[in-house]
């Protein structure tokens, strides 16, 4: 059983901190194998396709301002898109939080299904906003099987997995381990390895659900405000079997996922495909409307979910993070992620997107560590197709975290002891030489350039955890300076 079968579900109130979990994923060298494999694909396509593109910096502001100015008035633009939601025949929800977004849609599914029964399955449109609630596991509670369509969630899901990647959820897993769960799932013993084979095992697989099942969920790539319209984005198709066959579709979105007009569409479908899997445009882009006689759902309903991104929204400095398009180019850039891969974040968000916006998503209860949880090198800012300032809004939130902390916290008192030190030549002086004392003890010469210290009591033990310490200098800078006197010899 992999690590990450061993983990339950990603919840931030109940997932360990990220340096624990951390370090029993860099454990796994089959894990970081296909992690680094992955993302080094994709982001080798990434460039190629951006680099094409000679206007892509003014396509990145364009994006940038347009959800800067639709976060700017959101109230403005959900209301809109509410009224013509229900003007083409949709129905439209407010949920505050997951609770309210999952009992809306359980009974939303428990009233559809033919002949008047309430249905007991639903086939589902790859969504992380149904993962950020889990809702797989409500509707499961309610008698409700939900059947991923997605093939890489299908993997997920017949893994007993959790996704560990924004758009590529079973990144983490390789050709030889999803053959080895569809042959145990789908029983099917004689399943060739070739990428044909596997595709083909999945297609039949679900193409049985798509005929049979009659209710489906989605979440939604972006809402658009002008005509009420919902759209998806996806490479293989089944979304767009999800959306066209059934009798009744249930689209789960967060409020953040609305565009102001459907020309907007023309800046975020060139950013989007590009910057998540390096294509210059998805193979399918489905926009619907409503209900349509003889065409598509009967039935159309969409979940505005809150779930706190309002309170995000009402923070200055992190406003910025619902400006997210979900493109998971930052998890693909950033140095941590690419070593730990997605479940150590204990969410279904992972790597820089996720350590800014799971925290915010639980009122900095939750999740404290993950703002830590990077080098602050930058990378995930520069391929960021709306601009988000991820390092800004980590420091912000590393802010936050230490306001939150009691002040007999360990780490506080120690900050504050050092700030007293630093205020005054004295005292700085002073615990320079009980320094030199108190580390004379720990100090090792087997290197030629001085001595280094392995180890470090208490607190202090962490940054010796993973690298040594040189033994402070016998000589500081300003007992060198003086020693010159004035003539500076
Ligand atoms: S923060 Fe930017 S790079 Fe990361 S997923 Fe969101 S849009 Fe993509």
């Amino acid at each position: 059983m992999s690590r990450a079968a061993e983990l339950t579900v990603l919840d931030p109130t109940t997932s360990p901190a990220f340096p624990v979990a951390a370090k029993t994923m860099l454990r796994d060298a089959q894990l970081r194998k296909n992690v680094r494999h992955a993302t080094e694909v994709i982001q080798n396509k990434r460039a190629r396709v951006v680099g094409e593109m000679p206007d892509w910096q003014q396509l990145r502001e364009a994006g940038r301002q347009i959800r800067t100015h639709t976060m700017a008035n959101l109230d403005f633009y959900l209301e809109e898109f509410e009224r013509n939601c229900t003007k083409a025949g949709g129905v439209v929800h407010w949920a505050r939080d997951s609770a309210e977004a999952k009992q809306i849609v359980t009974a939303l599914v428990k009233a559809s299904g033919s002949g008047g029964e309430g249905a007991t399955e639903v086939i589902k449109i790859k969504s992380m906003t149904t993962e950020e609630i889990h809702l797989n596991q409500a509707l499961e509670a309610a008698g409700i099987h939900a059947y991923e369509t997605d093939l890489a969630e299908l993997i997920i899901q017949l893994g007993h997995d959790q996704p560990s990647h924004i758009v590529v959820p079973a990144l983490h897993k390789n050709r030889q381990q999803i053959r080895e769960i569809f042959q145990r799932e789908m029983n099917l013993p004689e399943l060739g390895e070739k990428p044909e084979d596997l595709a083909d095992a999945a297609r039949r697989f679900l193409r049985e659900k798509f005929l049979r099942v009659k209710t489906a969920v989605s979440g939604a790539n972006f809402l658009i405000a002008e005509t009420g319209g919902v759209c998806i984005v996806e490479s293989e198709g089944n979304g767009r079997m999800c959306l066209t066959l059934p009798e009744t579709l249930i689209t789960v979105a967060g409020i953040d996922k609305v565009l102001p007009r459907f020309q907007d569409l023309e800046v975020v479908l060139q950013l989007l495909p590009r910057s998540a899997t390096g294509e210059r445009m998805n193979p399918y882009n489905s926009i619907w409307t409503g209900v349509h006689e003889g065409d598509g759902p009967r039935s159309f309903h969409v979940v505005l979910m809150d779930n706190a991104r309002t309170e995000v929204l009402a923070d200055e400095e992190g406003r910025q993070t619902l400006n997210c398009i979900r493109c998971g180019a930052c998890q693909n850039a950033c140095p941590v992620y690419r070593q730990t891969g997605g479940h150590a974040y204990g969410s279904v968000y992972a790597g820089p997107i996720g350590a800014i916006l799971t925290p915010q998503l639980q009122k900095m209860h939750y999740a404290q560590s993950l703002p830590y949880a990077s080098s602050l090198c930058g990378a995930c800012y520069e391929v960021c197709p709306v601009k988000i300032n991820i390092p800004e809004v980590l420091i912000h939130l590393r802010n936050k975290v230490v306001e939150q902390k009691s002040s007999l916290d360990p780490e506080a008192l120690a900050m504050k002891t050092m700030a007293l030190i630093f205020r005054s030549e004295k005292r700085f002086r002073a615990a320079q030489r009980l320094g030199r004392i108190a580390e004379a003890p720990l100090v090792r010469r087997d290197g030629q350039d001085g001595g280094w210290i392995g180890w470090l009591p208490g607190i202090l033990g962490g940054w010796t955890q993973v690298r040594d310490l040189q033994e402070m200098p016998k000589e500081t800078f300003r007992d060198w300076w003086e020693k010159r006197g004035s003539r500076g010899n």
